[in-house]
């Protein structure tokens, strides 16, 4: 392996899709204090990260912004309020991105170059407008098999100089992996699946991963990183309760042991702004 880039979309546990609507926000449980066992874990392993920041919480985590930075991470831009990007006309977007990437730059005290989509509803125009507003690169590409139409975000004109990444003059788009079994995209690369599967799985699926590519993309979000309770909501289905709580207890453990095997194969963990550099874009 090559290249693994770690990311974590900075966003509270009521920002998951599944718990819109319901008024979680009111329960005053916040799981971002919680994210310095993370960043320690981090420096134990010399892992640089790239953070993606919804906008609306920048504020009151001003100071945890400011730390990851100081520790060598690279921050970016999640949406101003975690709404699908589907649901929004390409006005609205423009307007609510160009407050967000403030909003977060002020928070931070630095500027914000990097953007991720909630739920990787990355569109083309949209990603045009990013462009526009100033951000050089994004990471929201994912491949679903099964899904051939959806979220797959149109690169016509980028060249792929790299497995995962492609560019378009000096902006560059990093892709979120998936693992390609009998016909179906696992997304072994986050979220869910990370928490699901045990590390000897794990390591089968990442073993077959590594011998058609060379570069590989993690994403977490803080919740997964930290096992403190959350107060969900009830009246939550036993799907959506198992799909927010599984796996949780451990996952900070497997997350290093992810780190190490990767290291092991040769991946040299980077943010995407210092990958960007060493490709002489920044
Ligand atoms: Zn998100």
């Amino acid at each position: 392996m090559k290249h693994a880039w770690l990311t974590v979309d900075l966003e509270e546990w009521y920002h998951l899709d599944y718990l819109k609507g319901y008024p979680c926000r009111e329960s005053g449980v916040r799981v971002l204090p919680r994210i310095f066992d993370f960043l320690d874990m981090l420096d134990e392993e010399g892992v640089k990260v790239t953070f993606f920041c919804v906008a609306e919480i920048a504020k009151e985590n001003a100071g945890i912004l400011r730390e990851i930075l100081r520790r060598g991470h690279a921050l970016g831009c999640h949406g101003l309020d975690h709404e699908l990007l589907t649901n929004k006309d390409l006005e609205q977007f423009e307007e609510e991105t160009r407050a967000a990437k403030a909003t977060i730059e002020a928070a931070a005290g630095a500027p914000v170059t990097g953007y991720r989509a909630p739920c990787f509803t990355m569109e083309r125009d949209k990603l045009e407008a990013i462009r526009a507003l100033g951000f050089t690169y994004d990471s929201s590409k994912i491949r679903f098999a099964q899904h051939p139409l959806y979220r797959n975000l149109d690169l016509a004109g980028f060249e792929q100089p790299e497995d995962l990444v492609y560019r378009e003059g000096d902006f560059t788009e990093y892709e979120i992996p998936t693992l390609e079994i009998f016909g179906y995209s696992i997304p072994i690369s986050g979220g869910g699946y990370l928490r699901l599967f045990p590390f000897w799985l794990l390591k089968i699926l990442l073993s077959l991963y590594a011998k058609k590519h060379e570069n590989f993309t993690i994403y977490a979000h803080p919740f997964e990183l930290t096992d403190m309770p959350l107060p969900l909501p009830q009246g939550l289905g036993r799907v959506t309760r198992f799909r927010c709580l599984v796996g949780r207890k451990r996952n900070l453990k497997k997350l290093r042991k992810v780190i190490r095997w990767l290291k092991k194969r040769g991946a040299r963990f980077t943010t995407l702004e210092d990958d960007r550099r060493e490709r002489g874009l920044a």
